[in-house]
């Protein structure tokens, strides 16, 4: 049917065929759905149109128009733009090589995510520390002297310049140019007389802090270029002497949670993890840590109230809140002045409200996979080590300086 030319006065028209256009735009076609032919072949379909292009005009936003917005035009910085940001074809991707969709980057300097727990990369490490040279140096000045020339000499009891000379000993010492004394920047730290460079103690020092499940002596054997009984002394006296838990309470703020586990051990005739009548050989853990705080960790003979106790009054300040499961060695800690809450493993209960004890779960979750994974076996012997070593990880995880800076101020002390 024949649309009356009257009906399209100019402005109508003009509307018309500017829908027409979009609608064929949004429907990615290069043929129109609507000609203007076909338009003012129909007058229904003009009527349609025209009501259409007049929602569209004066209800956009209200709610009630049934026509979806136009995607905003999204600049592809390419050659090739295409109208609407669907259209990304393959000529355009293949456009993108020119350099201006992507401003040029520096590679020395990837973009560090910030979800990144470490503020040092192997690189940085290598970088700051290149060499033994180094390293010597890195201890001198933080320990005696901050210019590196100036310390104070405990034998002419005053501040005074040093030098360094080069001996057939090859001694890691500065002298003293007003009396001869020798300062050694290793004496007293876990450096102390060591033949293993000290380029890769940090090393290891940097590969222990960085792991997040820790790394096995074969490892660092493999890493370092050293034998295998010099890795396990090495990643040793890091556990034990630079990762110590510190001892002291916690402050009182939040709520400590306080569970026990039992760590080696084949698990036999028992379907708890405690150890049976098969399987003596299991170490109990005993375990606190305070949300949003540290945890603590350590070997226990037992979780009797006798060995417990004790670990609780030291670390935890009356009046804090406590949250354990049921076990009955917790019983009187609210006799002892604590607020103390708890969950019915048994029962099935593991969270009410407030109260679990997930942290500790989750710390105890982490030592176990750690072990279990990457030493594989740990004797009792040797086992509260490898405690700090993942009490220490976990208490800096949301320390914005590096682990490994933190460790090697440690080592210092
Ligand atoms: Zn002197």
């Amino acid at each position: 049917m024949q649309a009356p030319p009257f009906l399209l006065t100019t402005p109508v028209a003009l509307i018309l065929l500017d829908v027409s256009r979009q609608r064929a735009a949004r429907r990615q076609t290069a043929k129109a759905l609507v000609q203007p032919a076909q338009l003012v072949a129909s007058a229904a379909f003009c009527a349609d149109v025209v009501a259409a292009a007049l929602v569209q005009a004066d209800y956009h936003g209200s709610g009630l128009c049934f026509w979806p917005k136009p995607a905003p035009q999204k600049s592809l910085g390419c050659s090739k733009r295409t109208k609407f940001a669907t259209q990304l074809s393959l000529d355009c991707i293949s456009g993108l090589r020119c350099n201006r969709a992507m401003p040029p980057v520096n590679r020395n300097e990837p973009k560090r995510a910030p979800s990144s727990e470490s503020e040092m990369s192997l690189v940085e490490f290598m970088r700051e520390f290149p060499d033994d040279a180094t390293c010597l140096k890195w201890l001198w000045r933080n320990r005696y002297s901050k210019d590196g020339e100036h310390a104070h000499c405990p034998k002419c009891k005053e501040t005074t310049a040093f030098t360094r000379y080069e001996t057939t000993q090859q001694r890691q010492s500065w002298t003293c140019n007003a009396c001869g004394h020798h300062m050694h920047p290793t004496a007293g730290t876990i450096f102390h007389k060591s033949s293993t460079s000290l380029h890769l103690w940090f090393y290891a020092m940097y590969l222990m802090t960085s792991t997040r499940c820790g790394i096995s002596a074969k490892q660092i054997e493999r890493e370092l270029g050293v034998t295998y009984k010099t890795a396990w002394r090495m990643a040793h006296l890091i556990r034990h002497k630079l990762m110590m838990q510190d001892s002291g309470p916690f402050n009182g703020r939040t709520p400590v949670e306080i569970d026990e586990t039992y760590v080696g051990g084949a698990r036999r005739n028992t379907r708890r993890g405690r150890p049976g009548i098969a399987s003596p050989h299991k170490t109990a853990v005993f375990g606190m840590v305070q949300r949003q705080g540290r945890v603590v960790a350590v070997t226990v003979p037992n979780v009797q109230r006798a060995t417990v106790m004790p670990h609780i009054i030291e670390r935890v300040l009356p009046k804090s809140t406590i949250y354990t499961d049921e076990f009955s060695v917790y019983a009187p800690l609210n006799k002892l002045g604590y607020r103390h809450h708890r969950v019915n493993h048994a029962e099935k209960v593991y969270v009410s409200g407030d109260v679990h004890t997930n942290s500790m779960e989750g710390f105890w979750s982490l030592v176990k996979r750690g072990i279990g994974g990457v030493y594989h076996s740990v004797s009792t012997k040797h086992l509260q080590g490898y405690l700090n070593e993942y009490a220490w990880r976990y208490n800096l995880r949301d320390d914005p300086k590096a682990k490994f800076q933190t460790l090697l101020l440690r080592a210092l002390a």
